[in-house]
Formats: C-alpha cells, structure tokens, sequence
C-alpha cells in the first residue's frame, strides 16, 4: 500500500521552464506582428502538417490544435463548444475544432491574457492540413476557409499502415510538393532549396533533442513526468524548423541530464512508474499530476509527447524525408505496429503499468477500443487501465471515477510488484 502525501514541495521544478516561457512569447508575439502589420504572410498548419516548407516560404506558421490545447489547459473550452455544436457542429467530433471554432465565434482567446498587447490568434492567408493524423482538421480547416475566404490546402493521407514502404512516401511526397506552386503564389516567394534544407536540418535538430529530453526519463528516478512534457513540448510542436526551438531544448536537456546524475527525480520517492496513452486531459493537468505525486507515481512516458519525435526528416532529401517522418508517426500506424511500438517503451522506460485515455471526442487518439490494451498485457503481464474522458470537454470527464480509478489501479500494481 502506498500512503498518500501532499504534493507540496515533491515536484521538482525545472529552471528551463522561464526560457521557454519566453521563447513561447516571443512566438506568439512575432505572430501577431506578422499578421497585424501584414510584414510577413501567416499560414495556419496542422500540428503534424508540412511545416518545414510553410516556413522555407518565408511564412509565420500557427498551429491550431495548439490553441485548442490552451483553451482546454485555460479551462476556457467547455463553455465555447456548444458555440460550434449551435452551428451544426456535433458534441462528438473532436473538442479542439469545437473549442476553437467556439472562441472564434465568441471573439475570445487565452493568448489576449497570457501575452499582452496581443487581441487574437492571426489572421491567416492560408490554411494547409494533412488528414494523417485524422479528417477532422480538413473539416476544421474548411470552416475557417468559408468563414473567412482564404484557401485551404493539404495532403490526403493514407492511414493505419503497417509498414511506410515507397508507394505512400511517393504519394505523400508528390502531394506535398503539389502545395508549392500555391503556396509560392500567396507568399510571394519562391521556394529555395537550400532554406528547405537547412529548415529540415533545424526540424531535424529539433526532434533529435527532444528524443534526447524524454529519453531522460528511462533513468531512476526520472527527471522528468508526462505533465512536464506537454507543457516543455511547446517549441517542439509550434517552432520545429527554427534556431530558437533547437536552443532551447540543448538548455533543458542539459538541466534535465544534470539532474539525473544527480539522482533528482521529478517525483520525490517514485515507486511505480507508467506509461501515458492517448491525449492529455488539458483542463486536469494539474490535478492529475499532483494526484499521481500524491501516490508517489511518475507518468514517465508517453504516447503524445513522443509524437513529436520524427527520425525520418533528412535534408539531403527533403520532400521524401518530410513524407516519410508524417507517415511514421505513431496515430498514421496500425494496431499491430502500435503493439510492438509500446512493447518497446515499456522495456526501455521500465513501465510498472499503462494508462490508456479514451478521449471521447478524439478516437483517433485512443487505442482502447480494440483489444489492443488486453492483448499487451497478456503479451507483457503490465497492467492497464482505461480511463473515459475527453481532451477538452470537461463534461465527458467524472473527475471522482478517475481518482478512484486510478488509486485502485496504483494500489493493484503496487501489491503485484
Ligand atoms: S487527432 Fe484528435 S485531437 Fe487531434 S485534431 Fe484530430 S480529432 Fe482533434
């Protein structure tokens, strides 16, 4: 049995988090100035969209999915989603097109309060998805292009593959560069292979240091919980392609492999230690954190911090390479693959047990609808657990159900071990 103990004081606070506090700004502010004083074309991107060449064209990228993600966190999205549902958007699609949609109709955003000076997200000139992660952004996006009468572009993305062979990186490849010639029209720019390089090169950077960042947490205690990691994920997620994401992340990965030599773990005294799969309740983060601090647990990795990990990007050929990284990804991939993938994770981070969030409004991000959790454990013997919740919309959520859920689960694990 564990005993509780309050959180005060146990979670270890990283210093990184100040800078990037400001390179999160400065992001957002340079947004807003390109688009309020129209200096630089603004291009709205999904998050796991072809930004390395939005970017190569000389645009300022904002990432929808990642507004949605501050209204969830801002606990502003629950009273916007019946905004969209009044225009004929259903309650069960997924909660950051709602959420979004919603703030736009209501005029309201998190960024006017938590950045000063700034009054909404940034008019875009374009709008480019790719449907790998799922049809809902293609959906998301042609609302806003009606709305506002800008075009809205992207790739078809085949999905569920086991293996990425050559036919779907050729296809992927050849409908990204499909995009250029519009793209080059509405920016004003043409396309320079070398900037496309060297902006792969930084994406490239990027992802390899945030590899290095959750890899940290394989160490015993871990420097690092799965809450930590969707906050310090921001640069990741919004800045891939640019020097100031791959500064940031050599400052936090220093700090976080300082703390492991100095065996500080983010949770004082960890004794179990999971594995995350499915979205973040945006809105309990910091509840869930101090609950599983509480319990002396560590989330210590994750499906969705771990997608922004993308080993395939090579500048020497960076169509391709750019195909292949978006259809690797873990939600492009099919059960079989998502199997031996979290058999992998939980050998490598020594995972005590899994927690599978079954979003209501994503199931593109949940794998516990398949017998996909009962066949890993017969595979492994680690024990899960699914909890029902949603990513943004706090009603799907019975927050009493997922503690008790959740302690019955530690304690579970604890007496096996
Ligand atoms: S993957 Fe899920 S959360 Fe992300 S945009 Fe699609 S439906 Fe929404």
């Amino acid at each position: 049995m564990i005993e509780e103990s309050k959180p005060k004081n146990m979670r270890k606070k990283l210093q990184a988090g100040e800078l990037m506090n400001q390179v999160m700004s400065d992001y957002f502010h340079g947004l807003d100035e390109a688009a309020t004083t129209g200096r630089q074309k603004v291009a709205w991107c999904t998050s796991v969209g072809p930004a390395e060449v939005l970017r190569s064209l000389g645009f300022a990228v904002h990432f929808p999915e990642n507004h949605g993600a501050l209204l969830g966190a801002t606990r502003m999205a629950t009273d916007l989603i019946p905004e969209a549902n009044a225009i004929g958007y259903s309650p069960d699609i997924c909660s950051y097109l709602t959420a979004d949609i919603g703030a736009y109709l209501k005029g309201v955003t998190p960024l006017a309060k938590a950045y000063p000076g700034i009054k909404s997200v940034p008019k875009p000139d374009v709008l480019v998805y790719s449907t790998n992660q799922c049809r809902d952004v293609q959906d998301w996006f042609g609302w806003y292009s009606r709305e506002l009468g800008v075009p809205s572009i992207g790739i078809k993305s085949p999905r569920n593959l086991n293996e990425v062979g050559d036919a779907p990186i050729e296809d992927v490849s050849r409908q990204i560069q499909a995009l250029v010639p519009q793209l080059e029209a509405i920016s004003g720019n043409r396309l320079d292979q070398d900037r496309l390089r060297e902006t792969v090169a930084l994406s490239k950077a990027c992802t390899e240091l945030w590899k290095q960042v959750l890899d940290t947490a394989k160490a015993i205690p871990a420097p690092l919980t799965f809450f930590d990691g969707t906050i310090h994920m921001g640069p990741a997620v919004v800045m891939r392609g640019t020097q100031a994401a791959v500064d940031y992340y050599k400052v936090l990965l220093a700090e976080l492999q300082q703390n492991v030599r100095d065996g500080a773990g983010a949770v004082e005294g960890e004794k179990v230690r999971l594995y995350w799969d499915g979205m973040p309740v945006w809105g309990r983060l910091r509840q869930h954190s101090e609950h599983f601090l509480q319990l002396k647990t560590n989330v210590v990795a994750s499906t969705y911090c771990s997608s922004w990990i993308f080993p395939a990007f090579d500048e020497r050929d960076p169509f391709r390479s750019m195909a292949q990284a978006y259809l690797e990804l873990f939600i492009v991939r099919s059960d079989e693959y998502k199997e031996q993938y979290m058999k992998r994770m939980i050998e490598e981070f020594r995972i005590d047990g899994i927690i599978y969030h079954d979003a209501k409004t994503c199931p593109n991000n949940s794998n516990s609808r398949y017998g996909l959790p009962k066949r890993l454990e017969s595979a492994t013997g680690v024990p899960s657990l699914v909890l029902s919740g949603d990513l943004n919309d706090l009603r799907c959520i019975s927050d009493e159900q997922t503690k008790t859920n959740i302690e019955a689960f530690i304690e579970q694990i604890v007496e096996g071990k």
